[in-house]
């Protein structure tokens, strides 16, 4: 990004500790700066500083607004400051925010009995704070059951995490190697590929992780049947079938769980995302046995089943059920897909994904410009791969918002200018 100030440039005051900050009154650049400045560079400096949210809209610092098509990666649910949300989480703060995993809260224990209502499946909840301590919880149940000798299976350009166990798992080799060793032996099929998945499970492997619809790697929904034939080989050979619904999860498809559109049981399945609506919240939750795998003392966080966390998920849950998010996020979402799939423009190649979770595929590997445009054209999108955008508003989107960013959508892509690097 280009920036029109010197780096490192010390602010008036910044060594003062009596200083407080109004963003809203500092340019662009300088903020960015202090970004820069301030953290590790292991994410790029971001081009926008969000400073409020209502509904689907959001305003940045300097006062623009921009309709939300991609809900903080799939996250806010409700969309921004829907009152169900602040009313449970600034209640439940007032009443009290932390009990610790020593003793529990109601909402606590409300929130996993929800789930496992809404699984419609016997099971067991742990309950954590992100998608990749819910998929460490997983790794570690998987251990525990099978033994560290034997193998796993993941697929290739899978993503469930950034901490090491999650990491293991993760297909993408860019962000995986680095990090090598692991204690793990994975093993890495082609997504999607039936025939690949039945000859690389057999009775040395201890578990299969797969996502339903890979979405780091772009929106790709496995064909039909993927996850039955992931069933049946898992059943054939003793492995457990863990699904990461955290991007899936809490009714994005079009159901409360992806994996309900095939009727599909896994042994495990892992919730982080859309659960909280923006708090952070995940969830492991073991199915039928495997509800039964840890024992006493096996594994544990402090804010592990927070309260405040807790009363945010059942919002959430309550709020997809009173208002009927998930026809809404299948309506919609149909809305948006065929808009995008009837647009004649060079640079689109078609649409993939269902529910409220798209992604617009690109003829050319320009999705870096193509966010720069939409944000241009007050649109916020997520420039997923290089050659797709990935749409994931809020479940709860409006026709009226969603037309109005697919009337928008042939000027942002007569727009698009690529930079250099793209
Ligand atoms: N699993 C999947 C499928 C994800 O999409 C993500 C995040 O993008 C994760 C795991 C990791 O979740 P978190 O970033 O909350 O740790």
């Amino acid at each position: 990004m280009e920036r029109s100030v010197p780096r490192h440039v010390t602010l008036p005051g910044h060594h003062s500790t009596e200083r407080t900050w109004d963003y809203r009154r500092l340019v662009t650049t300088t903020w960015q700066n202090d970004f820069e400045n301030a953290f590790m560079p292991n994410r790029p400096v971001p081009p926008l500083m969000l400073d409020r949210g209502e509904g689907r809209t959001v305003w940045d610092v300097d006062g623009n607004a921009y309709l939300d098509m991609f809900a903080g990666i799939a996250v806010s649910a409700l969309g921004h400051a829907h009152p169900a949300l602040v009313e449970a989480v600034s209640g439940q703060v007032a009443k009290i925010a932390h009990v610790s995993p020593l003793l529990t809260s109601e909402p606590e224990v409300r929130l996993a009995t929800r789930l496992l209502e809404l699984l419609e499946l016997p099971g067991k909840v742990y309950l954590c704070n992100s998608g990749t301590e819910a998929n460490e919880a997983a790794f570690k149940m998987v251990r525990k059951h099978a033994g560290s000798d034997k193998y796993l299976v993941a697929a290739e350009n899978g993503f469930h995490g950034r901490t090491m166990g999650a990491l293991s798992l993760t297909g993408k080799r860019s962000i995986r190697d680095p990090f090598e060793p692991y204690g793990a032996d994975v093993r890495f099929v082609p997504y999607g590929d039936a025939e690949a998945l039945r000859e690389a499970v057999t009775s040395d492997c201890a578990a299969v992780f797969l996502e339903p619809t890979q979405g780091e790697a772009g929106v790709v929904p496995a064909p039909d049947g993927y996850l039955t034939t992931a069933r049946e080989v898992c059943d054939a050979t003793g492995s457990l079938l863990v699904l990461d619904e955290i991007q899936s999860g809490v009714g994005r498809t079009g159901t409360w769980f992806a994996c309900q559109h095939e009727g599909v049981r896994p042994d495990i399945i892992t919730l982080a995302k859309g659960l909280g609506g923006g708090i952070p919240v995940g969830a492991c939750i073991g199915i039928g046995a495997s509800a039964h795998i840890f024992a006493l003392g096996d594994h544990g966080s402090t804010f592990g089943g927070n309260p405040v966390a807790a009363s945010a998920a059942l919002a959430v849950l309550d709020t997809i059920d009173r208002d009927g998010l998930i026809a809404n996020a299948v309506v919609i979402g149909a809305q948006l897909a065929r808009g995008i799939e009837q647009l004649d423009h060079p640079l689109v190649a078609g649409v993939r994904g269902r529910g409220l979770w798209l992604a617009i595929v690109l003829a050319e590997p320009v999705s870096g410009a193509f966010r720069d445009a939409a944000q241009r054209a007050g649109f916020l999108v997520n420039n997923v791969q290089p050659d797709a955008i990935r749409i994931a508003p809020a479940l709860t989107m409006t026709s009226e918002e969603a037309q109005r960013f697919l009337d928008a959508l042939p000027s942002i892509l007569d727009d698009v200018t690529p930079s250099p690097a793209e």
